[in-house]
């Protein structure tokens, strides 16, 4: 039988063997180092006269594709931002970066934040708030060098948050797309359920029903 015990008190240099017969043996150019040096050297000159591949940061600024997530941002719509400040962000977000207040207003969302914060220095650019949002109102930007003087300026606020709906058109392109996929293909969901916001409702249809009328409505016209 084993005995375990073996070895505890004074640890031994590679316990299971010292036998080294399967290892390669160097032939004597491979001992000599030099001619691996001088091959070295050839393929860093041959590298000279190959184009260039890296970029001159910051004079030269790399463009990343839709897919890249940057620091997320609040989309900025006709003026005003889309959040409700339903929360869910906040409660998605995994390093509890977010932080907001909502506040009641007159216009027909009835709610928006008063105040909405993303402690950068907290961020991890997981997309998570971007995926849980129901109105499409923060997604990842292109944006990916931030730079702080201090861990006040880190706090990012609705001013420095919010963007254009024109400037972040790439991104929302490509969250239609790649969202829309799953319609009818692992669940037999219609896209037209997704219709959720006040926002959809009023660009799509300007009828100012609600959307279950909406949606019996068109059902209603379609079977006609
Ligand atoms: S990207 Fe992730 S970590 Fe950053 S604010 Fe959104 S949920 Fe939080
Ligand atoms: S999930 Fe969207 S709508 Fe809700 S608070 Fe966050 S950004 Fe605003």
């Amino acid at each position: 039988m084993t005995d375990y015990t073996q070895n505890l008190d004074r640890p031994v240099r590679n316990a299971l063997t010292e036998n080294s017969d399967n290892e390669r043996k160097l032939t004597f150019l491979e001992r000599l180092y030099l001619p691996e040096i001088f091959k070295g050297l050839a393929f860093s000159f041959k590298q000279m006269f190959k184009p260039d591949i890296t970029m001159r940061y910051p004079e030269e600024r790399w463009d990343p594709p839709a897919i890249f997530r940057g620091r997320p941002v609040l989309v900025k719509d006709n003026g005003k931002e889309r959040c409700v400040a339903c929360g869910l962000c906040a409660r998605a977000c995994p390093p509890l970066a977010i932080s907001m207040q909502a506040s009641e207003t007159d216009d027909e969302k009835e709610r928006y934040p008063d105040f909405f914060e993303i402690n950068m220095l907290r961020c991890i650019y997981c997309g998570f708030c971007e995926e849980v949002c129901p109105e499409e109102a923060i997604v990842m930007s292109k944006d990916y060098d931030l730079v702080f003087h201090s861990r006040g300026e880190a706090i990012y606020d609705k001013e420095k948050l919010l963007v254009p709906k024109e400037e972040l058109k790439e991104r929302l392109d490509f969250l239609k797309s790649y969202k829309n996929r799953q319609f009818g293909q692992f669940w037999n969901y219609k896209e037209e359920n997704n219709i959720h916001s006040v926002r959809n409702r009023d660009e799509n249809w300007d009828t100012g029903l609600s959307i279950v009328d909406i949606l019996e409505a068109k059902n209603d016209k379609e079977t006609n």
